[in-house]
């Protein structure tokens, strides 16, 4: 695409805007009327806890279902994603600004007390929208965090589906394509399957809804995680043998550290007393997991996390740098984050959180930091 074309294409469509309000509406009549599991999420500061009904992975293979049977009768094209991109894009990102005015202006006219609806307003109309003013804004019984974190998910496999349909459309869908597409896939798909873990996470129960958070779930995931599929389509990759054997193991090790180190803490959030990799966990102050992943460093998850991301744009080889967007913004996010939970921690669990600090000294990669 030359660069005028690049420019006009910046200008969302009408068609992009159908197929980003088709999809949003679909996923909020799917998130209100199927099945899922009710889950508790966080107590809030006035004792409240919202209530979260985990019905992705229902929502998701209904779509994809939805989406094969219009291929197959020819209702839709399975490229049409990757041929809007960019309007798409445009489209979603306007879609966020008007999103975010309207959280933005009904949040200050809300008079609810509740931890999870009451303004928190500095005065500053820059800070307010970027950051939020409520903490979980509903609309129509839909909670808007959750909602969102959703979509930006799900449209992370929809563009990379329709990416891969385009590569396969052309003939070159080699092994850097499929690896990088399973990987992907996997990651994704796990999420919905643990789709309850997410409402424990540090963006679920601590930040706002404002700009910053929607524009993260709607445009950043969904458009620059995939940025190493897009690379792809231009770009053939040829992988040897071991560096697709190497690439598979670094997913595996970061797929088993990540899960697990979740898994691990949610299931010690519900019993303290559950086993750890089968054997009675070690407590810090009655409180703080120091066993099993969390025994070995104080963010395995973020390390897992880490690994895995690195795996996803190993398929791409080393002739670029921008496949490795994705890692090294995910370096550097969660690097901050630790430093931000660190301090939360340390303010919440005190004495406790020094004695776990000196029972577990590594942060998040062992005997390096
Ligand atoms: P965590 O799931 O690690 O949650 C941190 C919280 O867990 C702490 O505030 C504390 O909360 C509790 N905690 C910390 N240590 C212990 C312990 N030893 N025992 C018991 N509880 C403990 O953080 P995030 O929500 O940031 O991340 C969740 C996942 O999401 C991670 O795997 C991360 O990699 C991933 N992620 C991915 C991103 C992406 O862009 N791909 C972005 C951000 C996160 P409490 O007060 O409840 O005790």
């Amino acid at each position: 695409m030359d660069a005028a074309a690049a420019r006009a294409a910046l200008l969302p469509s009408w068609s992009a805007a159908v197929v980003l309000l088709s999809y949003l509406g679909y996923l909020a009549a799917a998130g209100a009327i199927l099945p899922g599991k009710l889950v508790a999420g966080a107590v809030l500061p006035d004792s409240s806890r919202l209530h979260y009904r985990c019905n992705g992975l229902l929502s998701l293979v209904l779509l994809l279902g939805l989406c094969a049977l219009g291929v197959y009768t020819g209702w839709m094209s399975p490229t049409v994603i990757a041929d809007r991109g960019i309007e798409l894009l445009s489209a979603t990102f306007i879609f966020s600004v008007l999103v975010t005015f309207l959280l933005y202006y009904s949040g200050l006219r809300s008079r609810h007390r509740s931890s999870s609806l009451k303004p928190h307003v500095s005065g500053s109309f820059i800070q307010d929208w970027w950051l939020g003013v409520q903490l979980n804004p509903h609309f129509m019984g839909v909670d808007l965090k959750f909602f969102f974190v959703r979509a930006g998910m799900m449209a992370w496999l929809f563009i990379n589906l329709s990416l891969f349909a385009k590569s396969y459309l052309a003939g070159s869908a080699n092994l850097s394509v499929i690896l990088y597409q399973f990987f992907c896939a996997w990651y994704i798909v796990d999420y919905f399957v643990h789709e309850e873990f997410m409402t424990s996470t540090w963006d679920i129960i601590a930040e706002r809804l404002g700009f910053m958070l929607v524009f993260g779930d709607l445009v950043f995931i969904p458009f620059t995680f995939t940025i190493q599929g897009w690379w792809l389509l231009r770009n053939k990759v040829e992988l040897s043998l071991l560096a697709a054997i190497l690439n598979c193991f670094i997913f595996l090790i970061g797929y088993l550290v990540f899960r697990g180190a979740n898994k691990q803490k949610h299931v010690f959030k519900k019993n303290p007393n559950a086993l750890i990799w089968g054997i009675p966990p070690k407590l810090v102050g009655g409180k703080l997991l120091a066993s099993g992943y969390w025994g070995i460093a104080r963010h395995c998850n973020y390390l897992g996390d880490i690994l895995l991301a690195l795996s996803f744009s190993l398929p791409c080889g080393t002739s670029s740098v921008i496949p490795y967007f994705y890692p090294t913004y995910l370096f550097i996010l969660l690097i901050w984050r630790e430093r931000r939970d660190e301090a939360r921690c340390s303010q919440k669990y005190k004495e406790i959180w020094v004695e776990y600090c000196k029972l577990v000294p590594w942060r998040i990669f062992p005997y390096v930091y």
